[in-house]
């Protein structure tokens, strides 16, 4: 069977608003637990959101200043168009409003934002360029995703979440130079997914350009490898295995 037959189970199943709802947040608090256990965490920097399935204008988000490697499902709070706490008693990180808020509100066909200091993404961040196809697994970002070429200090206002999420297009990830990477998804899970090996992907670059000159994978094998590995389902799919493995190694994130 090639690779393009595979077929992945469903990332679509039927649910009720408040199953939904709850099911998002299960995998917003296993995603920061993951983002956690994975170093991607700090201090206080960084946030995954999730939209709300009722209120499309709000969305779901650690609150400011709590561990990822502590994250309950029912740490998380929500927060409107404004910045407003709607839904439990802890702020909310400004940076995390002004970015996500916007980047929300210019791609409505997702569901999820993730972002984070994470040690390669951020050094990556700092050569102010695209990666480059040079793994198969690199091949998930081979044209589709974008350099934020700017830095003007802690995004704090929702003009720069604005041009992050101009710079970020129809595209699931923006490299944002000098800061980090932010990746979205149609799902959490595939948000977080892409955040995972987009860190990976630069560090890989990094190390293979400390070592030498890398063969960058031709075109054709490029886009054809980035139909395989990725989309939306295998971007899902690949956070499936770590998903289970969190919540079995700690199941108070579902608290
Ligand atoms: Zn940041």
């Amino acid at each position: 069977m090639a690779a393009t037959d595979v077929t992945f189970p469903s990332a679509r199943i039927e649910r009720t608003i408040e199953e939904e709802r709850l099911h998002r947040k299960q995998q917003l608090a296993g995603a920061f637990r993951l983002f956690g256990k994975f170093g991607f965490d700090e201090g206080v920097a960084g946030h995954i959101t999730a939209r709300d399935p009722e209120h499309p204008d709000m969305f779901w988000v650690n609150p400011f200043g709590r561990s990822f490697k502590q994250m309950r499902v029912s740490d998380l709070i929500l927060v409107n168009h404004e910045g407003t706490v709607v839904d439990g008693d802890a702020p909310v990180n400004q940076a995390a409003f002004a970015i996500h808020s916007q980047v929300h509100a210019a791609r409505p066909d997702v569901v999820a934002a993730a972002h984070s200091h994470s040690i390669y993404g951020k050094s990556w961040s700092a050569l102010g360029r695209l990666l480059d196809p040079i793994t198969q697994d690199a091949c998930a970002f081979y044209e589709d995703h974008a350099l934020f070429d700017d830095f003007t200090g802690v995004v704090l206002d929702t003009e720069e979440g604005k041009r992050i999420g101009y710079a970020l297009g129809d595209r699931k990830a923006v490299i944002l130079r000098n800061h980090g990477l932010l990746t979205v998804g149609k799902t959490v899970d595939e948000a977080a997914w892409w955040f995972i090996t987009m860190e990976r992907t630069c560090e890989v670059q990094l190390l293979a350009e400390a070592a030498g000159t890398p063969i960058r994978i031709d075109p054709e094998y490029a886009e054809l490898t980035a139909s395989q590995v990725g989309s939306n389902l295998a971007g899902w799919f690949s956070f499936q295995p770590l998903y289970d493995k969190i919540v079995a190694d700690c199941p108070d994130l579902l608290d």
